[in-house]
């Protein structure tokens, strides 16, 4: 089977401060997977890679076999790709419609796009209470919400989501996690997350990051279940 999404082999730097020292990652169609390491390990940089901010100095990375190392940033969600960003970076100005309407800024058909959002709005019901409102003024959880909600109304097939739940209460890391969970059977996810049982618990997959290297990757599970396993792979 051919990967969704195909990272291969990738080497990558900051002026000259290596990030990515040959790594490889897979995502498969359907598949949810998590891309945990400690602080600093080079887990961005990867999705820097994925979505041409950063360009490796060796390697590929291809989505449905097409090489897309190094090409323009601005073209990420026409070919399929969306990022929900770390700190939920949403249009504070701007009501959370015209958030989802940015998020749809590829397409034209007005009534796949309308269908689109009434779907979001049936899965994100606190955001159709507040459709009108500045995405500015809603609670952190609200504002990863939009922050998803924006992604999805691209019509995207795979979302990357760096710390989806850094930073939010209790209850709303319940809500999300919820969210999240249901959003795993439409796109697939590559997820950078630091609460491990969360992102274990959503994932199929992970790969763990040590410095630049991919130090593990397997299924989930034996790492949620098999606790000495998960401490010879984990620090955790
Ligand atoms: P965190 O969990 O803290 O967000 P991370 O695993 O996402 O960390 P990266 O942000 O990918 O790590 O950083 C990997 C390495 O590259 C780090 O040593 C970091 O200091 C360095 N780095 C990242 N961005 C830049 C930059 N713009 N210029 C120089 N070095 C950078």
């Amino acid at each position: 089977m051919t990967a969704m999404l195909d990272f291969k082999d990738v080497e990558l730097y900051y002026d000259h401060v290596y990030a990515l020292k040959g790594v490889s990652l897979t995502v498969n169609q359907g598949e949810t997977v998590a891309l945990i390491g400690a602080n600093g390990a080079g887990k961005s940089s990867i999705l820097r890679a994925i979505t041409g901010l950063a360009k490796p100095v060796k390697g590929s990375v291809s989505f449905e076999g097409v090489r897309i190392d190094g090409a323009d940033p601005s073209d990420t969600v026409k070919r399929g790709i969306a990022m929900v960003p770390e700190g939920r970076r949403v249009f504070p100005f701007m009501s959370i419609k015209d958030n989802l309407m940015m998020g749809a800024f590829t397409r034209t058909n007005k009534g796949e796009i309308q269908d689109t959002l009434d779907s979001i709005l049936i899965r994100f019901p606190r955001l159709k209470e507040r459709y009108s409102q500045a995405a500015g003024t809603l609670s952190g959880g609200e504002q990863q919400m939009v922050a998803i909600a924006r992604a999805l109304s691209g019509n995207v097939e795979l979302i990357l989501m760096d710390e989806p739940f850094e930073g939010l209460s209790p209850t709303m890391i319940e809500e999300l996690f919820e969210s999240i969970n249901d959003l795993r059977s439409e796109v697939s996810l590559l997820i950078i997350e630091h609460q491990l049982d969360l992102v274990l618990a959503l994932a199929d997959r992970a790969f763990i990051l040590d410095r630049g290297f991919i130090s593990h990757e397997g299924p989930t599970q034996p790492l949620l279940e098999d606790l000495e396993f998960r401490k010879s792979k984990l620090w955790v």
